[in-house]
């Protein structure tokens, strides 16, 4: 019997790479989003699959389907998206964990979340570790998603105790690659679309802070393997690339790999952006065996090519 799989925010960068992942597998895969960031042509090429079903739904409110595995991953993750319609942001996350939550229970499905490191904040232990219970700003700007993941996961270890449900959570760190809207937001497809476009590179800050770029393939593989394991390992587990960058030092090597000529400005640095991140890996390593396979720029080349293409079907599209 095929496994059949509920991916929230299957439309997104992501989970659309990961709906592909599974059906690869041989399993069912039902996509869910309501495309608030994610869109259609993410999964276009598998609509007419014959184990793929494709639904606009919003997880704020409760959806009754029949599932044996959910990866909860509807969430806006770009900080300009979620914090367009902050409330908003937080409900996906609170009334989308618990509806999902409800939904595993009653279908005793087994359910991952989506969780992020930015429940560490602007963390002060560096590099992160799980047990680490970070340095957030509860009434600031980033707030309403790092708390809201953060109610997430609080959630979950509750279904856990109080229902015996089988969960699992990965803190994602900063995760870049193809499918990645060119209007994200986040900083490697802001500054791989600046530099095929010859524009201003814009640096926000001084371009000292750190983060530490994952390539989408080595993430969706880390999401699969935690899903596969046995139902005493809950997480959370981190997992990301612990190769870090300053944000100028990013900024350099997309110049350089894109042959721009662009220069780089730096812009205001944005209320409680976190001036360093990287993810200790070592429990990933250990229970999920999985460790990072490609490189900031082996990932940057192919993610290159992906907004490259991009960049000549708008300019097509203008001139006819
Ligand atoms: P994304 O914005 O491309 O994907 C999120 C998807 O969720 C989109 O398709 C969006 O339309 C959908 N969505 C948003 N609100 C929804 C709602 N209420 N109901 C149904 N669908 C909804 O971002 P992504 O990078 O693919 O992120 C996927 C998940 O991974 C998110 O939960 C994000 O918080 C988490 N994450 C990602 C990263 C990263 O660097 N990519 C890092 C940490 C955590
Ligand atoms: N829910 C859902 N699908 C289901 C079962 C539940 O969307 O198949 C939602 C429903 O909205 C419910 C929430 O999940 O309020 C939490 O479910 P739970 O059983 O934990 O609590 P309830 O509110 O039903 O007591
Ligand atoms: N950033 C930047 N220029 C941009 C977009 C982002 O300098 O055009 C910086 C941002 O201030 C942060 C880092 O790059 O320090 C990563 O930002 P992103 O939005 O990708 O993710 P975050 O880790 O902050 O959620």
């Amino acid at each position: 019997m095929n496994k059949r799989i509920l991916i929230t925010g299957g439309a997104g960068f992501l989970g659309s790479h990961l709906c592909e992942r599974l059906l690869q597998r041989g399993d069912e895969v039902l996509c869910v989003d309501n495309y608030f960031t994610g869109t259609r042509r993410n999964v276009e090429h598998l609509i007419g699959h014959p184990r793929f079903e494709l639904m606009r739904h919003d997880v704020c409110f409760p959806l009754y389907v029949e599932v044996d595995e959910i990866y909860n991953l509807a969430c806006p993750a770009s900080p300009v998206h979620y914090q367009h319609d902050p409330v908003q942001t937080t409900k996906t996350s609170v009334h989308g964990a618990i509806n999902m939550l409800g939904l595993a229970k009653r279908t005793n499905a087994k359910i991952l979340q989506a969780s992020t490191s930015e429940v560490y904040g602007d963390p002060v232990v560096h590099p992160q570790t799980e047990d680490y219970w970070g340095n957030v700003n509860p009434i600031g700007i980033r707030s309403c998603y790092d708390e809201g993941k953060r109610c997430a996961e609080t959630l979950f270890f509750d279904y856990w105790r109080q229902h015996q449900l089988r969960i699992k959570v990965l803190r994602i760190f900063n995760t870049y690659g193809p499918s990645m809207h060119p209007n994200d937001g986040r900083v490697v497809s802001n500054f791989v679309m600046q530099a095929l476009q010859n524009q201003d590179i814009t640096i926000y800050g001084d371009g000292s802070q750190t983060r530490s770029f994952c390539y989408r393939d080595d993430l969706v593989e880390a999401m699969i393997r935690m899903m596969d394991t046995s139902d005493d390992i809950t997480g959370p587990i981190n997992v990301g690339n612990p190769n870090e960058f300053t944000i100028r030092e990013l900024a350099e090597i997309v110049i350089e790999l894109t042959g721009s000529s662009s220069k780089i400005i730096n812009k205001p640095l944005p209320q409680d952006d976190p001036t360093q991140r990287k993810p200790d890996i070592s429990k990933a390593t250990s229970e999920l065996s999985w460790s990072p396979t490609v490189q900031i720029r082996e990932g940057l080349v192919k993610t290159i090519e992906y907004f490259e293409n991009i960049v000549r079907n708008e300019s097509a599209e203008n001139t006819n």
